[in-house]
């Protein structure tokens, strides 16, 4: 049995991920129903946020709040910080309608664990907040063995322990983007934020992805918005193609959500043409 499998039946998490089993057989989104989100937002107008941080460095925290415009209106009148070690002076943690949680989580780690657990207890939405807790991104590259936690050594985006409802990769996600998935949320608006639903179970990312689900599929149009969107380098274009350094890939998932191939709206494209 793997670390993840005894992990999950040690916190009690096994069972409830065999019972979501027959669910995703009937090929249904990973995560959160549109039903489900509705319903959050409906009843929760001015929704409970909370912020849980885990093996990340606060540079999507960061993020967030370089929302300078609209950082005093949606703090005051659109959303409640209720929870998070840098932002709330509270230690137990409360009732959440959407828990922002940045960084990867230490398999070694058992705070960790437990509060990951006690959070999707608590949280009716669970948002992978930026790329290390969406894909793993460059703690995937951990392997122990450094002061002052040598055993610390395996690091896992969070949707390997626990149902993830929605994923906002990016190391870190541009402030814009994490506020146009708030708003959304709080407006209800599922056209914007189905792609994020669909990102929750792009959990193994790497600079690859657009060789093997892009340019493979014939889908590449050589516009070249992988290799700008890499923050590392990893990709030029080549012949008009993306071409991986895999030395330099940080496996952050970025160039592969950006593609503008990667993801569209193949239902309203079809309903707007009539097919
Ligand atoms: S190629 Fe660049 S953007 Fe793509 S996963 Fe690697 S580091 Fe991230
Ligand atoms: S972003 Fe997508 S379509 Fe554009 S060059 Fe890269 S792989 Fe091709």
């Amino acid at each position: 049995m793997s670390l993840i499998a005894r992990i999950k039946r040690f916190l009690g998490l096994e069972a409830e991920a065999k019972r979501e089993e027959p669910e995703k057989e009937k090929s249904e989104p990973v995560g959160a129903s549109k039903e489900e989100v509705e319903k959050v937002a409906e009843e929760n107008a001015k929704p409970r946020i909370g912020y849980i941080h885990l093996s990340g460095c606060t540079g999507d925290a960061m993020s967030l709040t370089e929302n300078y415009d609209i950082l005093a209106e949606l703090l005051t009148n659109m959303v409640d910080i209720v929870y998070g070690q840098t932002l709330v002076d509270l230690w137990e943690m409360p009732e959440m309608d959407l828990a922002l949680v940045e960084g990867s989580v230490c398999l070694q780690d058992e705070h960790s664990l437990h509060e990951l657990k006690e959070l999707r207890e608590k949280a009716k939405l669970v948002c992978a907040f930026g790329s290390c807790a969406a894909t793993g991104c460059f703690t995937r590259y951990s392997r122990g063995g450094q002061q002052a936690q040598p055993s610390h050594e395996s690091f896992v985006p969070i949707a390997d322990l626990i149902d993830v409802d929605l994923a906002i990769p990016g190391c870190p996600p541009s402030p814009e983007i994490i506020a146009k998935a708030v708003v959304a949320l709080i407006n209800n608006d599922m056209e914007y934020l189905q792609p994020m639903l669909d990102l929750a179970g792009y959990t193994e990312a790497c600079g690859c992805d657009l060789q093997t689900k892009v340019v493979n599929q014939g889908l590449c149009t050589g516009c070249g918005t992988c290799a700008m969107a890499c923050q590392t380098r990893a990709l030029d274009m080549t012949n008009g193609r993306p071409e991986l350094n895999s030395d330099r890939c940080i496996k952050c998932g970025i160039c592969y959500v950006q593609c503008p191939r990667s993801w569209w709206p193949e239902e309203q494209i079809k309903k707007e043409l009539g097919l």
